[in-house]
């Protein structure tokens, strides 16, 4: 088995390994190279848990890759954990990544489109039962999709699957994600998100460090999974699991619906699945105004309006 020994970010490696596979860069995939070596290893290496670094981990390590492109960080993953997956649409990288990855034995590479994937079963059929970090410079085509369907992933009432998600996306994005709310930047995907985890920005990669250079700039997020659920961060839940997991899932369809008219008042974003008497005595009850809009309202205070609204 031959070790690859090449600096997989050189701009001339990507180039020529490119070449040979007889491929360019696709846009329609969000095809753009790592080619500073340093960027994927800082996010590999700040994906892995704080007690694998201080050896009081007892479990087996397991990384998820969306989109390993070249294998850059693939590489790096290898090092840091146990078991890696790692999901490219791309069909002609697979050939290439066969070549870049062939000394990482605990390496898969799998050749999907990570939105057709029953991620809770793939887990699963990858990992066992272990918990898994994912990882990932992920295509911004489809950022908030691929969030969205790896929280979605996970039950509510239960310790998640998957403990932490680090990934480069947009600036843009990540400034969302970390975003108060009731500010400019919060969105639906932010109070989606903090009903599973805290989502925390690490540092910031400008436009030169890629091939092809993308016009926006990028920064890593990590959003770390309430360790046992959403009972972590919220009191007073249902005790029964099932009541507590449709209860999130109507705190969801308030977020889709309140920030889906972000111009509205609540009473009305509303109107297609609440009567206003409904909304309005429901607002009333959290001491909150009859015509707030949906950006002003915490996760938390979703939650508590599903309570209501049953
Ligand atoms: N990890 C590489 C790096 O950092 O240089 C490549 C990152 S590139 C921004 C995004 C990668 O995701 C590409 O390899 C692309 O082919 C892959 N990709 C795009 N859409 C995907 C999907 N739906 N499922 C799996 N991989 C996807």
């Amino acid at each position: 088995m031959e070790t690859w020994d090449k600096n997989l970010c050189s701009p001339s490696v990507v180039r020529e390994l490119l070449a040979k596979y007889h491929l360019a860069p696709k846009k329609g995939f969000g095809q753009n190279f790592l080619i500073n070596s340093r960027i994927p290893q800082e996010i590999a290496e700040s994906s892995v848990p704080e007690e694998a670094w201080n050896g009081s981990c007892a479990q087996p390590l397991y990384a998820l890759e969306i989109g390993p492109g070249l294998g850059a960080m693939t590489r790096h993953l290898s090092a840091l954990y146990d078991r890696v997956a790692a999901v490219e649409i791309d069909r002609g990288l697979i050939p290439l990544l066969e070549e870049t990855l062939a000394d990482c034995t605990n390496v898969q590479v799998i050749n999907e489109d990570f939105m057709k994937l029953d991620v809770p079963g793939f887990l699963e059929q990858q990992f066992g039962g272990g918990a898994v970090h994912v990882c990932a410079n992920l295509p911004y085509y489809i950022t908030t999709p691929i969030l969205m369907k790896l929280l979605e992933a996970q039950k509510p009432s239960q310790p998640p699957r998957i403990q932490s998600v680090t990934i480069l996306v947009q600036t843009e994005v990540a400034d969302r994600l970390c975003a108060p709310a009731g500010s400019v930047a919060y969105g639906a995907i932010t109070a989606a998100v903090r009903l599973a985890g805290t989502a925390k920005k690490l540092f910031s990669v400008s436009a030169g460090n890629f091939l092809p250079q993308p016009k926006v700039a990028s920064s890593v997020v990590q959003v770390q999974l309430y360790p046992n659920g959403i009972r972590d961060v919220i009191d007073g839940l249902p005790s029964d699991d099932a009541t507590l997991d449709a209860l999130i899932e109507r705190a969801k369809e308030l977020i889709s619906l309140g920030f889906g008219q972000r111009r509205k008042t609540l009473v009305n974003a509303l109107a297609s699945a609440y009567t206003r008497e409904a909304v309005t005595a429901a607002l009333e009850k959290l001491n909150l105004r009859a015509d707030i809009r949906g950006e002003k309202l915490s996760a938390e205070q979703f939650v508590a309006l599903a309570c209501q609204l049953t």
